[in-house]
C-alpha cells in the first residue's frame, strides 16, 4: 500500500523540493501552503503522515495540529525555524511525532520521514495482532518496565534503580522516539520547583545508561541528539 503524506509549507520552493524527493522515494504525496488547506487536504486524503510547517499564512501549525488531534490519530513531522519554536513542540501534550529545525538536509528529512512512518506502522501491526498488553508493562526487548510494582527488569533480573532513574526512564519510555530537551526533562521529572540544573539530568541519563545499556559509552537505548538532548530508542 502505498504512504500517502501530506506536505504544508508555505516556502514555494522548499514545498516544492520536498514533495519531489518524497514522491521519488515512492510516496504519495499532496502539497499546500495554507494552514486551513491543509486541514481540508487532511481531512479529505486521510494522511499517513503530515510534514507540518508551523510559520504558515492561515492558520499556523499549533493551530493545525490542535484541531487535527481531536479528529484523528495522524503523525505530525513539525518542520520549525526557530529555537523558541522547539520548545514550544515540546511542550506540546499532544504534540508532534517528531520535528526538524531548518535548514536540514533531505538526507536527513527522508530518513526521519521513513522512521516515522515505520514506527507508526509498527505500533499499528502489534495493535492489530496482538492480544491487548497489560497496560502497566512496558516492553523494550530485554528491558521491562513494571509500573505496578515499580519494577525494572533487564533479562528478567530486577535492575536496583533510584526513584528518579525510574521516574526518568518512565518519561523516557512513554516518550519513545521522540527528541526530549534537557529541560523539559527536568521539568516534567523533577518539576519546576527543582532548581539542580539541567546538568542533573546529564548525570542521571549517565547512571540510568550505566544500568541498562549493553555498553554504556556506546549508548543505543538512550542516544544523545546533539544541540537538542535525548531520544529513547527502546
Ligand atoms: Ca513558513
Amino acid at each position: 500500500m502505498v504512504e500517502k503524506i501530506l506536505v504544508v509549507e508555505d516556502e514555494v520552493s522548499l514545498r516544492e523540493t520536498l514533495a519531489y524527493n518524497l514522491e521519488r522515494q515512492g510516496y504519495e504525496v499532496e502539497a499546500v501552503g495554507d494552514g486551513t488547506v491543509a486541514l481540508e487536504a487532511a481531512r479529505r486524503i486521510q494522511p499517513d503522515l503530515i510534514v507540518l510547517d508551523i510559520m504558515l499564512p492561515g492558520l499556523d501549525g499549533f493551530d493545525v495540529t490542535r484541531i487535527l488531534r481531536k479528529e484523528m490519530n495522524l503523525p505530525i513531522l513539525m518542520l520549525t525555524a526557530k529555537d523558541e519554536e522547539i520548545d514550544r513542540v515540546l511542550g506540546l501534550e499532544l504534540g508532534a511525532d517528531d520535528y526538524m529545525t531548518k535548514p536540514f538536509s533531505m538526507r536527513e528529512f527522508l530518513a526521519r520521514v521513513k522512521a516515522v512512518l515505520r514506527r507508526v506502522r509498527l505500533i499499528r501491526e502489534e495493535a492489530d495482532t496482538q492480544a491487548p498488553p497489560v497496560a502497566d508493562m512496558l516492553e523494550f526487548g530485554d528491558l521491562e518496565i513494571d509500573q505496578s510494582r515499580h519494577e525494572v527488569r533487564l533479562k528478567d533480573e530486577a535492575l536496583a534503580l533510584k526513584p528518579k532513574e525510574y521516574d526518568l526512564l518512565l518519561f523516557f519510555a512513554r516518550h519513545r522516539g521522540q527528541v526530549l530537551s534537557r529541560s523539559l526533562i527536568l521539568e516534567r521529572v523533577w518539576g519546576w520547583d527543582f532548581s539542580g540544573g539541567t546538568r542533573t539530568v546529564d548525570v542521571h541519563v549517565r547512571w540510568l545508561r550505566s544500568k541498562i545499556e549493553p555498553d554504556s559509552s556506546n549508548p543505543v537505548r538512550i542516544v544523545t541528539v546533539r544541540g537538542a538532548g535525548y531520544r529513547f530508542e527502546g
